[in-house]
């Protein structure tokens, strides 16, 4: 195959830790198969000098808090044929949409920055990418997990369909076997958390904090009211959650479940 016949994938950071791209550097067993497989047009990590044409697939990392990252994301998605969110903050908003839409943006950005201050992009609430464009395919983590990076580009390399991870942590962490936090009352969120980590933490004793966003089929009400349970109030509960599900788990939330 000539690198004209290869599928054209552009690779880009908004705002967030660029962990998701770190991952796709750090993949030493990996990357020279996907170097070979695909014609890198953009990926700023990698390279200085990005073509900024038409692309096969985009991979957009980070969730959009300024008018010019809408602006380019708007962008890419206009000469992209298919384009996937990787990461929590592309696919929920990650922690820094933890608030978003609680009518508080104003305040809390002139209290971190100071009154006056001059921006060099309109600052924006920070929102999931789907917020502002159409998503084809969504890659939850933070960061994402390499065996499900490579297995969705390879699926979109060879032209089949990427199948998202159904089920909860909770799925995982029975498979591996672990002892359940909730039966000594830890603040698991393994059940409204989607899965696809291995259930990485309780599998060291840790409970889940929910970083591959909001498992969609979760009962979310029924959660909520076990944690209640705990001795901890429906406030401290929502902030915890929060913290990764960002803008989207609240409508979860708000809605008992899907
Ligand atoms: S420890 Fe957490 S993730 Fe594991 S089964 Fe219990 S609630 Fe689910
Ligand atoms: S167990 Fe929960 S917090 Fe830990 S990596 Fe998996 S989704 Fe993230």
């Amino acid at each position: 195959m000539t690198t004209t016949d290869k599928p054209k994938v552009g690779i880009y950071g908004f705002t967030g830790c660029a962990g998701d791209q770190l991952l796709i550097i750090h993949t030493e067993d990996e990357i020279l198969n996907l170097f070979g497989a695909t014609n890198i047009q953009s990926f700023v990590m990698a390279s200085s000098n990005p073509i900024e044409g038409d692309l096969d697939v985009a991979f957009i990392e980070g969730s959009v808090s300024t008018e010019e990252e809408k602006e380019h994301l708007q962008e890419i998605r206009k000469r992209s044929k298919i384009l996937v969110a990787i990461g929590n903050c592309a696919v929920n908003g990650g922690p820094q949409a933890m608030y978003t839409d609680d009518g508080g943006y104003e305040k809390r950005l002139y209290k971190v920055y100071g009154e006056g201050v001059k921006f060099v992009s309109k600052p924006l609430e920070a929102k999931p990418i789907d917020t502002y464009v159409e998503v084809d395919y969504y890659l939850p983590g933070c960061p994402i997990s390499q065996p499900q990076t490579f297995a969705l580009i390879s699926r979109l390399i060879h032209g089949t369909i990427p199948e998202p991870y159904p089920h909860p942590v909770c799925h995982e962490c029975k498979l591996n076997e672990n002892h359940c936090l909730l039966l000594d009352e830890k603040f698991c969120i393994g059940p409204i958390t989607l899965g696809g980590c291995g259930s990485a933490c309780p599998n060291h004793g840790l409970p889940c904090v929910g970083c591959w966003g909001p498992n969609e089929d979760g009962n979310f009400a029924q959660h909520l009211k076990l944690l209640e349970s705990f001795g901890l109030t429906k406030e401290e509960i929502i902030r915890r959650i929060r913290g990764f599900g960002g803008s989207k788990i609240i409508k979860f939330i708000e809605n008992g479940g899907k």
